[in-house]
């Protein structure tokens, strides 16, 4: 840490005051070209940061390490429907021109295997170790709008709950979030049904639109932290025109009217909760098969297991927590067998927790419209239609709240 003598340290804050003042007087009226983003990227890396953003990797867009803009996915697109994926090129460069892929944020915030303690035996000594107690400072590049949304969700669950997971807390303290309004829907996104998308409007430290026509690229830049702001001001930068601004607007409305899917949620929360005896959910039942793959790519869905691992000669042991899912047998058994032991029961779980129940836990709906859970459904079922089959035909009292509260 460096200590500042009083004098140094008040000009040094009047400076830091000054930068932040003329960034957020410009809110939303910057401009930064390829170049600048480069800059962005090695001044996050300066500041410790491992910058994570999304790469293409074995025929889909996922997330990692990111050094270089060439690093990003210049000129690809994806094409989605239920149960299908598949990447294309697009005929232009845009870095950032692709819906959501099957990973999301939850892989580095909420690791899909961690461990929460170890223990090694040396003759009569005993040491345990406990969870990790520093995280690596991460900064993610590209996080879409219902991305933010299901941050927010997890951190209800993860860091602001009763039982907060202290290296969860650690990892999200640190974050640096770039968030890109998305400039393409995909085909399965249904994020304006939800309302949490396709514009960033918070949480994140810098928000990212990105304009391209002909030869010119450049990205709007959005302030959201005084981190952001301080960022900023070390990345070359220069004022954006209104005809900027409204490119900008443009990109946005054009994505909220592509949306692939629709979600009717008015009254949808009493809907589900009045009807455990549907037929419907007999009908997915015969189609859906337990994979637990809609649970794996969602990036609100939370469960965990722990497992136990020791050695042959009792000298070591180690307690790994591991994602679960609610559509797995062990999942639901307590003694005597499991509580739900049918697809039936455990898809209805599944989609009456997202959409309804969440509600009475968390205050929120637990689905925020990313449409993975179509996408990477083997036998593409759609949450969407599933929904929208049991409102046609619901003979259960509707309740006429918005979504629940
Ligand atoms: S709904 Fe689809 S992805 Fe989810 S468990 Fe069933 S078959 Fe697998
Ligand atoms: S339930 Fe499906 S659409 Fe909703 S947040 Fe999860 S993966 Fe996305």
């Amino acid at each position: 840490m460096v200590i500042y003598p009083a004098t140094l340290a008040s000009a040094f804050k009047a400076v830091e005051c000054q930068i932040i003042q003329h960034v957020s007087d410009n809110q939303a009226r910057l401009l930064i070209t390829s170049e600048g983003l480069q800059a962005l990227i090695d001044a996050l890396a300066g500041r410790g940061y491992q910058v994570l953003g999304p790469a293409v990797r074995d025929g889909a867009i996922v997330y990692d390490t990111i050094a270089r803009v060439a690093d990003l996915p210049a000129g690809w697109t994806d094409h989605q429907e239920a149960g299908r994926y598949r990447l294309e090129r697009r005929n232009d460069g845009a870095l950032f021109g692709f819906a959501v892929g099957p990973q999301s944020w939850k892989r580095f915030l909420h690791p899909p295997v961690e461990t929460l303690w170890t223990m090694r035996r040396d003759g009569a000594a005993v040491a345990i170790s406990s969870a990790a107690t520093t995280t690596p400072k991460l900064a993610f590049l590209g996080v879409r709008a219902c991305e933010i949304h299901a941050i927010a969700v997890q951190d209800r669950v993860l860091r602001d709950g009763p039982y907060p997971d202290t290296a969860y807390a650690m990892r999200r303290q640190d974050a640096f979030i770039v968030a890109v309004n998305c400039g393409q829907a995909g085909g399965t996104c249904f994020c304006v049904s939800m309302q949490t998308g396709p514009k960033a409007n918070s949480g994140f430290d810098l928000a990212l639109t990105e304009l391209v026509d002909g030869d010119s690229h450049h990205f709007l830049v959005e302030v959201g932290s005084e981190a952001g702001a301080e960022l900023l001001e070390r990345v070359p930068h220069h004022p954006a025109t209104d005809a900027h601004r409204a490119a900008a607007e443009a990109v946005i409305a054009r994505t909220a009217s592509q949306m692939g899917r629709s979600l009717e949620t008015d009254g949808i929360k009493e809907l589900l909760q009045s009807n455990p005896d549907h037929p419907r959910w007999d009908d997915v039942a015969q189609r859906c098969l337990a994979c637990g793959n809609c649970t794996m790519v969602c990036p609100t869905c939370f469960c965990t297991t722990v497992e136990d691992h020791t050695d042959l000669i009792g000298n070591s042991a180690e307690r790994v927590r591991m994602w679960d899912s609610c559509f797995t047998m062990d999942f639901s058994y307590l003694h005597g067998g499991s509580v739900r032991s049918t697809a039936r029961s455990r898809y209805r779980q599944w989609m009456t927790h997202k959409l309804a129940s969440w509600f009475d836990q968390f205050g929120t709906s637990g689905c925020v419209g990313c449409g993975r859970c179509i996408t990477w459904c083997p036998v593409g079922i759609d949450i969407t239609q599933e929904a929208a089959a049991i409102r046609s035909t619901s003979t259960a009292a509707k309740g006429d709240q918005n979504g629940g509260s």
